[in-house]
């Protein structure tokens, strides 16, 4: 019999084992997981779930009974540690072998971490821990001004806590969104009460807080650090697959073996639109790339070509943000960003390259139309309501 193996049970490896069996294949698929947990979704872990507003059955992928009634073989508690491309066999830590046909690697990324005790936001454990140590209320810090280190503001202070946020970038996302944007998300947080520390490092973690770059102390009853995450690539790289910062694919998301795939947050694949491998650590790149992976392992003609999308939600600002702003030269906004009710538009040339959506909704489309466009637009039609 055919079996197709998924190593990561997160997302992608969820998604893709659904689509396989969508796309009719018949043979055996095994879903190899190093959680205990099966699949579930990380976004709720830094929001609703985080500040106890959500159960926990919401957050996984499937239902617990999806996977033996179809017929989804879900190995968990056990971890790929190596990929023998010659033989189809992978490896797994209780010293047993798995052989495959095609397989698809979706073990995603982990926590990049700092030295000294501190609190990480990955997994359901980190944000059930968390959760606890915030309704203990005290003096949280937070250190890096991402994503998740906002969010995690934002549930630390809906939890009564003092907060304040430690960045060395001179305003929150400045990567993401660039210092305009980072500024919004700034005034945000401080209206919120949260004490934000810009341009300030962290030289070390200590139980009793943290140590500044500038030689500062300041006392925390729970330092939460978001400074980005590592693609799990240690398998790929041990194999003998091509790897740069993610696992290199192409636009099929196959890897530099025909046999072998890789999608979500631990893939860096050929993009169409770009013309160059980018690698995604969004929710909708796995929810998407699972399935064009499991499709290019049947053989199909499939092609991972979605616009980078992402979404958060902190205190009342709720957003959609679609697009890549490397390179923009100017942002322009449509409606009242006060009122944290518009959408920015990142332009390069006079063309749309990314665009963030604030408290309005359904313009995604619209949105990522103009991005695929690539056409020259006058900033001023972009603003007029
Ligand atoms: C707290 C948090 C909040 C987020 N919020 C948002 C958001 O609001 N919006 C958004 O767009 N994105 C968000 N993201 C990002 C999004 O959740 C990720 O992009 C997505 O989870 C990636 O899915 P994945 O399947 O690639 O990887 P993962 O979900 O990380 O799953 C990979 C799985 O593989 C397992 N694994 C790794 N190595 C092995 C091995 N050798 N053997 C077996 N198993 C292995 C891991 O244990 C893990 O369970 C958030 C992420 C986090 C952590």
């Amino acid at each position: 019999m055919t079996t197709h193996v998924i190593v990561g049970a997160g997302l992608a490896g969820a998604k893709a084992a659904q689509t396989l069996r969508e796309e009719g294949f018949d043979g055996e698929i095994v879903l190899i997981g190093a959680e205990s947990e099966r699949p579930y979704e990380r976004p709720p872990l830094s929001k609703e779930y985080l500040q106890g507003r959500s159960e926990r059955e919401k957050i996984f992928v499937h239902p617990s009974g999806w996977y033996a009634e179809h017929g989804v073989r879900l190995r968990l508690g056990l971890r790929a540690t190596g990929v023998d491309l010659d033989q189809h066999v992978v490896r797994l830590d209780d010293g047993s072998s798995q052989p495959y046909n095609k397989l698809l690697i979706a073990t995603g990324a982990t926590p990049r971490r700092l030295p000294g005790p501190a609190h990480y936001l990955r997994t359901v454990g980190d944000s059930e821990a968390i959760r606890e140590r915030f309704a203990a209320g005290g003096r949280v810090i937070v250190v890096g001004a991402g994503w998740i280190g906002l969010e995690s503001a934002a549930a630390a202070r809906q939890a009564g806590c003092e907060v304040t946020i430690l960045e060395p970038e001179p305003t929150p996302l400045h990567r993401a969104l660039g210092p305009e944007l980072g500024d919004v998300f700034a005034a945000l947080h401080r209206r919120h009460g949260v004490g934000l520390r810009l341009g300030t490092g962290v030289a070390d973690i200590t139980e009793t807080g943290v140590r500044l770059s500038t030689g500062e102390r300041l006392d925390a009853d729970v330092v939460v650090a978001g400074v980005g995450a590592v693609p799990e690539t240690g398998l790929a790289r041990e194999a003998g697959l091509e790897v740069g910062e993610g696992i290199l694919t192409d636009a099929s998301l196959r890897t530099s073996h025909p046999d072998v795939f890789a999608a979500g947050d631990v893939a860096e694949a050929f993009h169409p639109l770009y013309g160059r491998r980018i690698r995604v650590e969004h929710w909708a790149n796995a929810l998407n790339g699972g399935p064009v992976a499991a499709r290019a392992m049947l053989g199909q003609d499939a092609v991972y070509d979605k616009i980078p999308y992402f979404y958060t939600d902190q205190y009342e600002l709720g957003m959609e943000f679609s697009g890549d702003i490397t390179g923009y030269d100017e942002v322009v906004y449509r409606g009242s960003v006060e009122d944290l009710d518009f959408i920015a538009y990142w332009l390069r040339d006079r063309r749309v390259i990314a665009g963030m959506n604030v408290n309005r909704w359904d313009v995604v489309r619209e949105i990522q139309d103009l991005i695929r466009s690539g056409a020259a637009i006058d900033p001023k039609e972009l603003s007029s309501d």
